[in-house]
């Protein structure tokens, strides 16, 4: 790969590996193991393996290794790790490097698992968590101690669209020598550039935009390659939490398209978020890229697009946000999101069910928000659908 080849051609021959039969679409080496001539080699293997060298799928596969590379080249980080689900990418960053007595300052608004693994996990093995609210950077720096280890954001909080300002509580976290771990899902790999903000660390989903046809799970750690080589890669490789090369596969044939399906679904949202201003049966339509998001001018600086996914606060609580996802034709009814399908949630009472009413409206889950995430369909399709679904919903 050359240094010089733009982001497009990076996503289709980034990372590519050809084995001796010449293939043109990545190979699937979906074997477990691998075969050594000697005994003396497989003993060197063990003591001390190259780049190219594979011993086990736990530890490394070459499919698996073309996906790490063509994601670190995407992101522009020195390295990656795959890992088997975003939540093992985000437990695994954060598990690699804590132990007893650490502490972390993150972000309350969080993806449920991330906020389970944060609340529940992390304290039963002696790590203290400060929650703030990550809008207000006077919280971030009054949280922070000598003794703060880790900051966990998400940049795009899910689903109220709240955005972190990467470059500033990156540099809150460094003035005590924290390191900075920011799950990036909502703003994708294709309009993040968390890494040269100031970010140490950044988790992905890949189950999300990086699959983008709701196949399979997977997720990865990118980062320094000291922190991955070093920290990430021997705690993954013996706690288990690799990526499969048959979904490491999947996910290679999503990166070739990630730029073309990502910025459509985009350009859509924005045209989603315009023609929905004003409905009267919305208290509030909220898309970071609209100039009506309260941080707009944060969201042009740090990743320039508004991304794939909105949220919805229809008048009149839970039975109206029912009576509009009901009445969706085009839109589905499920809980992934970045695919190609576009997809409606109602956070309250599925993703975000787990959570105590107060905490519910502390982050702005309202019975009547719905999230949606837009897919590839035609913009026209989506709009007429979305707004004829509104039109449904009894006048409160
Ligand atoms: C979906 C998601 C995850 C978890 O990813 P899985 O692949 O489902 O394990 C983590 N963080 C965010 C922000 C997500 O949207």
């Amino acid at each position: 790969m050359s240094d010089d080849w733009k982001m497009r051609t990076r996503l289709v021959h980034g990372g590519t590996r050809r084995s001796q039969w010449g293939e043109v679409s990545e190979a699937l080496f979906l074997t477990q193991g691998f075969v050594y001539d000697t005994a003396e080699a497989a003993q060197a293997r063990f003591e001390a393996a190259g780049p190219d060298d594979f011993i086990y799928a736990r530890y490394g596969n070459p499919t698996v290794a073309m996906f790490e590379q063509r994601m670190a080249a995407l992101e522009g980080a020195e390295d990656a790790f795959a890992t088997a689900s975003g939540m093992a990418a985000v437990s695994g960053a954060l598990t690699a490097m804590l132990r007893a007595g650490d502490h972390v300052v993150a972000a309350r608004a969080l993806f449920g698992s991330c906020l389970y693994v944060l609340e529940e996990v992390l304290s039963r093995f002696g790590v203290e968590v400060t929650f703030v609210d990550g809008t207000d950077l006077d919280q971030w720096r009054a949280a922070m101690r000598p003794d703060t280890r880790v900051v966990f954001f998400e940049t795009v909080a899910n689903p109220t669209l709240d955005v972190v300002d990467i470059r500033a509580v990156s540099a809150i976290a460094h003035e005590v020598g924290a390191t900075v771990v920011a799950d990036n899902v909502f703003a994708t790999p294709v309009f993040s550039d968390a890494i040269a903000q100031g970010a140490d660390v950044v988790v992905y989903s890949a189950t999300k935009h990086i699959d983008g046809q709701g196949r399979v799970l997977g997720g990865v750690i990118l980062g320094r390659q000291e922190f991955i080589r070093g920290t990430v890669e021997p705690y993954m490789k013996h706690t288990g939490g690799s990526m499969s090369p048959f979904n490491a596969w999947v996910l290679l044939k999503g990166l070739e398209t990630i730029d073309l399906r990502v910025r459509a679904q985009a350009a859509t949202a924005m045209a989603l978020a315009e023609a929905l201003q004003g409905h009267d049966r919305l208290a509030r339509v909220i898309y970071p890229g609209h100039p009506s998001h309260p941080q707009h001018d944060l969201v042009v600086r740090q990743t320039g697009e508004g991304g794939t996914i909105l949220a919805l606060d229809i008048r009149g609580g839970q039975a109206a946000a029912f009576a509009f996802l009901n009445a969706l034709e085009v839109v589905l009814i499920s809980n992934n999101l970045g695919d190609a399908k576009s997809i409606a949630t109602h956070p309250a009472t599925t993703t975000h069910q787990r959570l105590p009413d107060a905490q519910k409206a502390r982050l702005g889950i309202t019975p009547g928000l719905v999230r949606l995430s837009v897919g590839i369909e035609d913009s026209a399709d989506l709009v007429e659908d979305v707004r004829r679904a509104l039109d449904a919903v009894p006048a409160g």
